[in-house]
């Protein structure tokens, strides 16, 4: 044995809400963890950098056994009419409702129905891409064909769903119509419009699709071009967001990171009025006064006009600020459309029964950012794998499941000074 050092292999971590894989090999740079940092010597109040739950919510991963436990695609044994199940969404809140539905059952009929490319992404890494020295490509976590292969899932990408027909159980879609056995609800939230902000003149980043096209915009590759070695050696444009709210405040932060000249407005006098004190966001500020980005609050936007490629934001106290894009980050509201078509009561958001997350119709339960319970709406993703296993065990049968609603753990990841709230 002289002088050898018997190093044991490298462990993963899974976190248990969002999926975020803690590898020791790597560590966490965000965090302060040094490659090498074994999960053991991590300190108990260290919180998930994705969503910012705890240590405690972390299990060991096995990559192999993952992949052995569902990777056979299966062929249907259930009844050869069962219409089987449908989701309507391929976010986070329909993937994790595929995997928890396969998880109970290997062979009940799964279809998602997605108007997006149903690409497996983490949405939170959209608003630290820089910082993380994310390219494009590397966004995508698992391609779309792969993951329904792996869950056995029918999946039909780029496909709108239109309306429900809750007496014929059939859900209509952009490619014809659907039977279903029950329906779930998984399309989310869709950003705010606002006739100040007119879409043509703004981005709204709420999906990867908006995303790499707006880094295409700042003069990066699509993902289908290779990327160059220098894929971050983008030129800079002047930036300006409105709203300072979650998304809006993270945006600005890592785009200010990455060079580009960010204007930040608000209604609010400060950022992050909603979440933080007063003494959380006057911190802010303070780290953000080394990079190229500027907060003006108290200020309420009017109107915005194209001059050339610039485009002029004024607001209603009569400033007026120039950028080369405008990131409209005004908040959310859930497209009523379906939950409407299928007769389902509205609260600010579909409305679901606070435990069994089913809607007033006995066949269709929804999750995710496009439900409200007692009218609230609670778009975050710790909440939504927790809520999926309820929705699996409930529309599966047996004992009834319930949802318990627990304070959310958010983890603002502005990178020059997080918070955890
Ligand atoms: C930039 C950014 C950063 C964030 N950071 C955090 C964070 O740090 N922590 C945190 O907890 N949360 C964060 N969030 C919020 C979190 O990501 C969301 O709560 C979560 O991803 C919502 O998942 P979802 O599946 O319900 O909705 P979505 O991801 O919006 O998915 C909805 C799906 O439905 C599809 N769809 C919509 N309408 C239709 C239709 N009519 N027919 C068919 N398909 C349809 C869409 O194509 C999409 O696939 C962030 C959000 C953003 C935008």
């Amino acid at each position: 044995m002289n002088g050898l050092v018997v190093v044991t292999a490298w462990r993963l971590f899974i976190c248990r809400a969002c999926g975020l894989v803690y590898d020791e090999a790597k560590g966490d740079a965000d965090s302060g963890l040094a490659p090498g940092t074994r999960f053991d010597d991590i300190p108990d109040d260290w919180a998930c950098p994705l969503c910012g739950v705890t240590k405690a919510d972390f299990e060991p991963y096995d990559r192999t056994e993952v992949a052995r436990s569902t990777a056979a695609p299966r062929r249907s044994t259930g009844p050869r009419h069962d219409a089987g199940i449908v989701i309507v969404g391929a976010g986070r809140a329909g993937w994790q409702m595929s995997q928890a539905l396969r998880e109970r059952d290997a062979d009940v009929p799964i279809t998602l129905v997605t108007a997006c490319d149903a690409a497996v992404y983490d949405k939170p890494l959209l608003s630290v891409a820089f910082a993380k020295g994310l390219a494009l490509p590397s966004l995508v976590k698992e391609p779309a064909e792969h993951a329904a292969q792996r869950l056995n899932v029918r999946l039909l990408a780029r496909t709108q769903a239109v309306s429900v027909s809750t007496r014929a159980r059939t859900l209509r879609t952009t490619r014809g119509s659907l039977r279903y056995r029950h329906l779930v609800l998984a399309h989310g939230a869709a950003p705010r419009e606002l006739a100040a902000l007119p879409a043509a003149l703004c981005w709204r980043i709420n999906h990867r699709d908006a995303y790499v096209r707006f880094r295409s915009a700042l003069g990066e590759p699509a993902p289908s071009v290779e990327p160059p070695n220098d894929a971050f050696a983008t030129s800079t444009h002047r930036v300006l967001i409105v709203g300072a709210g979650l998304v809006g405040c993270e945006l600005a932060n890592d785009l200010a990171l990455a060079g580009h000249p960010v204007t930040l407005l608000d209604v609010n006098a400060l950022p992050l009025a909603a979440l933080l004190s007063e003494a959380q966001s006057r911190d802010l500020l303070a780290a953000w006064a080394g990079l190229p980005l500027q907060f003006v609050g108290g200020v309420s936007v009017d109107s915005v006009t194209r001059h050339g490629r610039t485009l002029t934001v004024r607001t209603t106290d009569g400033q007026a600020f120039d950028a080369e894009h405008i990131v409209a980050a005004t908040g959310l509201h859930t497209p009523s459309r379906l939950a409407l078509s299928a007769g389902l009561a509205w609260d600010n958001g579909i409305a679901v029964d606070a435990q069994t997350l089913r809607t007033g119709v006995a066949t269709i339960h929804a999750l995710g950012d496009c439900i409200s319970i007692d009218g609230q709406a609670h778009r975050f993703i710790e909440p939504i794998a927790r809520q999926a296993r309820v929705v699996a065990g409930n529309v599966l049968g047996g004992p009834e499941l319930h949802y318990a609603r627990i304070p959310t753990p958010v983890r603002v990841k502005t990178g020059s000074r997080p918070f955890t709230v």
